[in-house]
């Protein structure tokens, strides 16, 4: 059978509802979205996951038969993919013909559950997606997709849909991009996907946080749309209508993977590979003068850290920031995360 996910320079749109709720609402949006070439898949919501109890939680097989009668209907229209979260739920996808399935990422952070329905999906040659979980942790992400190539599944993508933090910074879910990164760092091979819809939470952020996703080596995009998002019985605030998604795909600059770019480029990408070299020679400069404030320290009964001695070196690079034009925020991080290390090396 041949992979539904694969990587190449065009990405892959997958677009659709957050819930499947009408007939009239399914096919109204679903023909809207055909018109999009660009359109590769159409996401459907058919079991929903709720925060709290009480509200829609997804139509079910019902909404499985309006799906198999629409495609009876227009027999073009892009393939379907669909959220599992019960081996239930798998049986019935492939009852109803449904080959592309997703893990959300309540279900991705729980391995029992995921080894559950990894099991229902033996032989089964579906195509799966898998959200990340919704806590940062990257092993866990990993951890989900290796349960599933255990059982044989090997067409498989991972989306970014952000992730639930403390404080989340104006986002519905806090992207934390270094995450996906470190994914792909670590399974370059794995075509990654971002969900901007989940990210952002309101329909305004969606083309930006697009943009940055592409500029960020994405591979495809999953977008929530509905042919009247404000009537939506989910996450109506973050859906938008198929003109809106096209109009998104028409200002979206789709940048070259595999461009090597002009020997400029790699000139200039040389001279800063030279320079990350001395910022380490530095640094490790700086821990060995550290090391040894550290045995006078002791030798003089003196406290490691000393709050006076802070305030003067982080209001100094401060005004060195300022005088290089340099972030302030950047710096004092910087100097705060080179600080704390100074005090890990003199308690050694
Ligand atoms: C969804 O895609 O509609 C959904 C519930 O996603 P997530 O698992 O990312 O919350
Ligand atoms: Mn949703």
């Amino acid at each position: 059978m041949s992979k539904v996910f694969t990587i190449s320079n065009k990405p892959i749109i997958i677009a659709g509802p957050c819930s499947v709720e009408t007939p009239q609402q399914l096919s109204n949006t679903v023909e809207a979205l055909s018109q999009d070439q660009r359109v590769d898949m159409i996401r459907c919501g058919v079991w929903k996951p709720r925060t709290r109890p009480g509200g829609f939680e997804g139509m079910g097989e019902p909404a499985l038969q309006w799906i198999a009668s629409l495609r009876k209907k227009h027999p073009k229209l892009p393939p379907f993919c669909c959220e599992v979260a019960r081996p239930e739920h798998v049986a019935l996808c492939k009852q109803y013909g449904i080959e592309t399935v997703w893990l959300g990422s309540r279900t991705s952070v729980n391995p029992f559950l995921v080894g559950e329905l990894a099991e229902s999906m033996r032989g089964s040659g579906l195509s799966v997606m898998v959200k990340n979980p919704i806590t940062p942790d990257v092993a866990l992400w990993i951890g989900a997709i290796e349960r599933l190539q255990q059982v044989g599944i090997n067409d498989i993508a991972a989306v970014h849909r952000g992730f639930s933090t403390y404080n989340n910074f104006g986002y519905r879910n806090n992207p934390l991009w270094e995450i996906p990164i470190e994914l792909k760092r670590r399974i370059p091979e794995l075509p990654l996907y971002c969900d901007p819809s989940h990210i952002g939470g309101h329909r305004e952020m969606i083309a930006s946080l697009s943009q940055m996703a592409l500029d960020l080596h994405f591979d495809g995009l999953m977008i929530e749309c509905h042919s009247n998002p404000d009537d939506a019985l989910t996450d109506k605030a973050q859906q938008i209508t198929p003109q809106a998604l096209t109009a998104i795909l028409d200002n979206l600059k789709i940048r070259q993977h595999d461009a090597t770019g002009p020997s400029d480029l790699q000139r200039m990408r040389e001279q800063l590979d030279v320079v990350d070299t001395q910022i380490l020679k530095l640094l490790s400069q700086r821990m060995k003068i550290s090391k040894d404030i550290g045995i006078i320290k002791r030798r003089h009964n003196m406290p490691i850290f000393q709050p006076q001695r802070w305030q003067q070196v982080l209001e100094r690079q401060m005004e060195n920031a300022k005088t290089m034009g340099l972030d302030e925020g950047f710096v004092k991080e910087l100097t705060e995360k080179i600080h704390g290390e100074s005090l890990r090396v003199q308690e050694r």
